[in-house]
């Protein structure tokens, strides 16, 4: 497991603070610290510099780095955000541990968390790139999908997007559809920009920034055995 240095991560958040501030929000911004690829240590850097809204993709993850936490709690829990694409038969698991799924791309998938984890906070996750593999239901089809979410008992809080690769005045159309849309549906939170793209997700609307590498630095490559 590659080594988190804490001084390194308190320094890239200071410069992540300023990319924030410098895009304009002059409201708060949410950070979701996206530990994926790193091991629980980064998830500690991340409590102790007081970021506890934290971001996993994968389910066996997620459950690898709660056991560690467990060994030696921190004092904060985390808030662990579930940000991937998610099967069905994972969230039973999830269930006790996941704060706000912000991957919900599908009525099936609405109605298993409703079952395991009643009034759960969620974000619909809407695809800005017509890219399958990054999930998502399509913007068309979000209404619905939010309408079904609360139909099912679940706390729809807002729409989270990842935006197309290529730079970030690529995401510029579909984070501003996206904002557009919350908007339309009164939905306060907007998960939109990564480390990439960040500064224009806050010029178009974001309240949640989620950053990986822009924290913890490149990720270690995924290896065979990952789940
Ligand atoms: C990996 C990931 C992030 C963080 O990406 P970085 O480029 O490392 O900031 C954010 N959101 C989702 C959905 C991701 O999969």
């Amino acid at each position: 497991m590659s080594r988190v240095d804490p001084a390194a991560v308190a320094e890239r958040l200071a410069a992540l603070r300023g990319r924030i501030e410098r895009a304009g929000a002059g409201r708060p911004v949410g950070i979701v610290a996206v530990t994926k690829g790193f091991g629980a240590e980064a998830v500690r850097v991340a409590l102790d510099l007081g970021l506890t809204m934290v971001g996993e993709n994968y389910a066996q993850e997620l459950l690898a780095k709660h056991t560690a936490l467990e060994s030696d709690p921190p004092a904060v829990a985390p808030r662990w955000h579930f940000l991937g694409r998610l099967q069905r038969n994972k969230v039973r698991q999830l269930a006790p541990l996941v704060a706000v799924w912000q991957s919900v791309d599908r009525a099936e998938l609405a109605d298993e968390i409703a079952k395991r984890a009643p009034g759960a906070t969620v974000l619909v996750q809407a695809n800005l790139s017509g890219e399958a593999h990054k999930g998502g239901a399509a913007l068309a089809d979000v209404p619905a999908l939010v309408a079904h979410a609360r139909g099912a008992g679940l706390d729809v809080e807002g729409l989270m997007g990842v935006g197309p690769a290529g730079g970030p005045e690529r995401a510029r159309t579909g984070f501003r559809a996206l904002v557009a849309l919350a908007d339309e549906l009164g939905l306060p939170e907007r998960s939109i920009g990564m480390s990439a793209d960040l500064e224009v997700a806050v010029e178009e609307g974001a309240t949640l920034v989620r950053v990986g590498t822009g924290l913890f630095g490149p990720r270690p490559p995924r290896g065979p055995a990952a789940p």
